[in-house]
């Protein structure tokens, strides 16, 4: 289970609920999640910026089970999506049935629940990725 105190989860708001990435000024590459050095050459010579959120998914995996709170997802699946911006980053696909997802498919960010805490009513939500547009 996810342990937030709202108070943690304003202070990430930009990366929980925006898509904000770095791109480095000294080798051109782009990375998530957004760090002050770059993960290729080491610069910080980084800049933040924030995504269209449209991507493609490049592999995925789908699982039957799923962890204890997470239930309720099965079959859960989690794909390596591309971004048109240049980086990659592991989320959950919503909005597909398993065998209809491929390789290549075009998706985009979506807001969704992630979790809600049984002991506090707290609904966590987060960023997945849906089929784009015109292709549901
Ligand atoms: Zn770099």
């Amino acid at each position: 289970m996810l342990r937030r105190s709202p108070a943690k989860i304003w202070r990430s708001r930009d990366i929980l609920y925006r898509l904000k990435y770095a791109t480095c000024k000294s080798c051109g590459k782009a990375f998530y999640p957004p760090r002050a050095r770059c993960v290729y050459c080491g610069s910080q010579d980084v800049e933040y910026r924030y995504s269209s959120g449209r991507g493609v998914v490049k592999e995925y995996t789908i699982l039957y089970q799923t962890p204890s709170g997470f239930g309720d997802l099965s079959p859960l699946i989690i794909g390596l999506v591309e971004l048109e911006e240049g980086f990659s980053m592991l989320a959950q696909i919503v909005d597909v049935e398993p065998d209809k997802i491929t390789p290549g498919m075009r998706v985009e960010a979506v807001l969704r629940r992630l979790v809600v805490d049984g002991s506090t009513g707290l609904i966590y939500y987060g960023i997945k990725f849906a089929p784009a547009e015109g292709m549901r």
